[in-house]
């Protein structure tokens, strides 16, 4: 029995190191994606009640070499612990205005949400950053909504405030991503320049269900509306789902069933069929 039991720590530990590097294996290639031309931005159209696009989230992608995609959820984290994120968050938002320049140009000057992590926004340069992609590309910035995520507020909490305000002062947006999952002091919505709400795809899942999951949704609804903020559900994949937010005078949706995110070629095809329709 002791044996056994070794012998499971030793596959234990074998199965430890193997994830260990396979993460570093992960890092060094991010490391050079971005030069390898292996990262895409995919976008995913937002629409009214009436699947009418009123704008477009920045999604990343990573495609290896031999053509496979490595889930976000797999590449951001580790992104995010090695710092990567920065430089990959600055290239998303260069991605973000040239995607805009050619909607733009095709006459769909659809605004743009970017994801932006809690260490990129916490660069001191960042209001620099973003105010020379601006001046770079001739995007004007209230075409960009900077999504941030509720545990942007764990560290530097009023300079993080006093970013946004920055920001805000010329222009750009903002939304809380994930709204509901994260820190949940809401004394410091009051304090941040914002926008929008992102209604987390956890809650939406659990629409309609006549009960705490209607409730939820509900609430942030009445509490988004008490405050003039504009929301958006995401997470939108059943017909049922639509209606139970449209009649709850959710404005947005973005899911699966009014668009996948997709490349910037593919949505531009979409938005002009839709025009001819
Ligand atoms: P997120 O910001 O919450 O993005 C929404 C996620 O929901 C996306 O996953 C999107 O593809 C997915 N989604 C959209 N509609 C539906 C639906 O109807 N049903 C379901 N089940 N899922 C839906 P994705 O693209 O895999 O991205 C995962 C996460 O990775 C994002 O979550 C975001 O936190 C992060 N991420 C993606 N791109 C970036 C980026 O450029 N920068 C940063 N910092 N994070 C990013
Ligand atoms: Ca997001
Ligand atoms: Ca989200
Ligand atoms: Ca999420």
């Amino acid at each position: 029995a002791k044996a056994r039991g070794r012998n499971r720590v030793a596959l234990f530990e074998a199965a430890m190191r193997a994830e260990s590097e396979q993460r570093l294996t992960l890092e060094r290639d991010l490391a050079g994606a971005i030069e390898r031309g292996e990262l895409l931005m995919h976008l995913q159209l937002q629409c009214d009640a009436d699947g009418k696009p009123g704008g477009a989230e920045m999604l990343m992608r990573w495609q290896r070499a031999d053509g496979r995609f490595v889930p976000p959820d797999v590449f951001i984290p580790i992104a995010e612990a090695s710092g990567l994120i920065v430089p990959l968050g600055h290239w998303a938002l260069q991605q973000a205005c040239q995607a805009w320049l050619r909607l733009n140009a095709a006459g769909h000057p659809l605004p743009l949400s970017v994801n932006v992590s809690p260490m990129q926004f916490g660069q001191a340069d960042f209001v620099a950053q973003v105010r020379a992609v601006l001046a770079e590309t001739g995007v004007p910035a209230d075409q960009l909504i900077l999504e941030l995520t509720e545990g942007l507020l764990i560290k530097d909490r009023d300079a993080t405030i006093a970013r946004m305000h920055a920001l805000a002062a010329i222009g750009i947006r903002f939304s809380i991503d994930d709204f509901g999952t994260g820190y949940s002091n809401l004394g410091y919505l009051k304090r941040m320049p914002l926008y929008e709400l992102k209604i987390d795809k956890s809650f939406v899942r659990d629409t309609p269900d006549g009960g705490d999951g209607d409730a939820i949704v509900r609430s942030i609804l009445a509490m988004a509306g008490h405050l003039r903020l504009r929301v958006v559900a995401e997470g939108v994949e059943t017909r049922e789902q639509a209606a139970f937010l449209a009649a709850n005078g959710c404005p947005v949706m973005q899911g699966y069933l009014f668009a996948r995110p997709q490349p910037l070629a593919q949505v531009l095809a979409s938005l002009e069929a839709a025009l001819a329709a």
